[in-house]
């Protein structure tokens, strides 16, 4: 199917069942509605000269307007470029640039980003942009205004429909360009292995911008029938909890950080969160202690762990309905179906046994057409047998689970030994002092580089002390593991999908 074929089948099975519904505004949409609303939009767009294969940008946080967005670029084949609610000018107009972006949708503002104000600044340097919308405002409606009701042109499922830019979390963000096939076949299949009926409402606190809140959220929602809950524009872990009990969603997202966010809320307790049965934990590693608070205090028995990226459209691997307790909090989960995972040796490629770390590769439906113009870097990521190489460290287990170790660029090496900061940070999340940690090596005369600890304590009042996380190690790691600098801290420097950029803490640590 395409994305709009799929949307047509939905309309037909449910009409009446919601679609959307966006909390902060109280507005609804059935899936008729939604429908009805998406061609609307699709017919004003062709009637502005979008024509099939013509990059259309979003730069917006979340809302209602986004799905419709998504759902009538696709409609009629155009690529819609996801662009970084968090960017600035500079930033912007190099995607505008980069992806010849001709029509761009855009929030008008949001806490202190203004966006109008933004796009006037770089207008004048993009020749090609032709017109901006803003969502919630007069150029909105005036789009809608122009169009009038004309047949779709017929659309092959493996036409670029989309650009989602990389989360920027080890350096510059990359296009990876998808197909409906890609990323409708994705958000099918995530969807299936959760279980997906008409009856499921999603809450969706994470990024619409992000694979996670496009893919693993929208389309594994319409393609199932279930509804998509927009609790707010940006990750509020107050909002979500509300949302979540006003709505009775029986789903919700989150990388890790949100929902340590949540379960540390001083009224967490006070949320009815018994509608929930599933959710998807995803995006970074997912700290087994959070995910055990996640199924014992969200009411979440059946939360699922994905493993992918962005290029893979997104999900490589899942935890399934039915995998045990340990196997649901310890491990990103099984291969999807008819994606092939293997586990490689990083400098020579070979193919390593069960059980062993190395670089995982997939290939399959959901490796990415390619990062749009720039085939060079196509050709590092994906090889010549379509596999795409992810820059991360696993082990393929003999029961077939997945073990996600590392990223090779996280890799901290001290004296000669291979350290992985997951591990240590496993390890850390255990101590009562520490609401959340990230390890990363910083460099060191003597051994090249060494481990440091950042913390954020759970009491401001009451810092962990280098000594008390030494005496915490001790005897339980092995001594070069066990950090030697600590960092207080009351924040971690964040993406937008929500990850940690640990080369920052690296860079804004390394050098003292
Ligand atoms: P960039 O490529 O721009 O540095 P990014 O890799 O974070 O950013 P995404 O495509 O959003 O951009 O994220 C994919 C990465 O997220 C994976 O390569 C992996 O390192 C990490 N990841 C995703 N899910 C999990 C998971 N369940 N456990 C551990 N790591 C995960
Ligand atoms: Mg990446």
């Amino acid at each position: 199917d395409t994305i709009g074929a799929n949307l047509d089948r939905a309309v037909a099975a449910w009409p009446d069942r919601e679609a959307l519904v966006d909390v902060p505004s109280g507005r609804r949409w059935t899936y008729a509605r939604f429908a009805a609303d998406v061609d609307e939009l699709a017919y004003a767009l062709l009637a502005s000269g979008v024509a099939k294969g013509d990059r259309v940008g979003i730069w917006a946080v979340n809302c209602p307007e986004w799905v419709l967005v998504q759902y009538a670029t696709a409609r009629i084949g155009a690529i819609m470029v996801n662009i970084n609610p968090a960017y600035r000018t500079h930033e912007v107009e190099y995607v505008l640039g980069q992806a010849g972006i001709s029509l761009l949708f855009a929030s008008l503002a949001h806490k202190s980003s203004d966006y109008r104000a933004m796009v006037e600044q770089v207008r004048g340097n993009c020749p090609k942009l032709r017109e901006t919308v803003y969502f919630g405002d007069p150029s909105w409606d005036a789009l809608l205004g122009r169009g009038t009701p004309v047949p779709f042109e017929e659309l092959s499922c493996d036409d670029p429909i989309n650009i989602q830019y990389t989360s920027g979390t080890t350096g510059f963000p990359k296009g990876a360009t998808l197909s409906h096939h890609n990323i409708l076949n994705n958000g099918y299949s995530v969807g299936e292995l959760i279980a997906y009926t008409e009856q499921d409402r999603i809450c969706v606190p994470v990024p619409f911008y992000h694979c996670f809140g496009m893919v693993m959220g929208n389309l594994a929602a319409t393609s199932h029938g279930a509804c998509i809950v927009v609790p707010a524009p940006s990750f509020d872990p107050k909002a979500t909890l509300e949302a979540v009990q006003q709505e009775r969603c029986t789903s919700l997202y989150g990388v890790p950080t949100m929902f340590i966010a949540e379960l540390n809320l001083p009224d967490f307790a006070s949320y009815d969160l018994s509608s929930l049965r599933t959710g998807i934990m995803a995006g970074s590693p997912c700290p087994v202690e959070v995910m055990k608070r996640v199924v014992a205090e969200m009411n979440m028995a059946e939360v699922s762990i994905c493993y992918g990226m962005t290029e893979t459209s997104p999900v490589s691997t899942q935890t399934r309905r039915d995998d045990d307790l340990a196997h649901r909090t310890g491990t990103v989960g099984r291969v999807l179906p008819h994606i092939e995972v293997k586990i490689v040796d990083p400098v020579s490629g070979v193919t390593q046994p069960r059980g062993t770390a190395g670089e995982l590769c997939t290939r399959g439906y959901s490796v990415m057409l390619g990062y749009w113009e720039e085939p060079e870097k196509t050709a590092e990521a994906v090889d010549a047998g379509r596999w795409m190489h992810t820059g991360d460290l696993a082990v393929m287990r003999e029961d077939g689970y997945v073990e996600i170790v590392g990223r090779i660029k996280d890799m901290i090496i001290r004296g000669g030994e291979n350290i992985y900061p997951r591990e240590i940070e496993e390890f850390l999340y255990a101590h009562p002092k520490i609401a959340d940690v990230q390890v990363v090596g910083v460099p060191h005369e003597r051994y090249g580089e060494e481990v440091l600890a950042c913390v954020i304590p759970r009491e401001a009042t009451d810092p962990l002390t280098l000594e008390e996380l030494r005496a915490f190690c001790d005897g339980q790691l092995a001594h070069y593991k066990i950090p030697s600098a600590l960092r207080i801290l009351d924040a971690f420097p964040m993406t937008v999908s929500g990850k940690v950029r640990k080369i920052e803490l690296r860079q804004r640590y390394g050098t003292e």
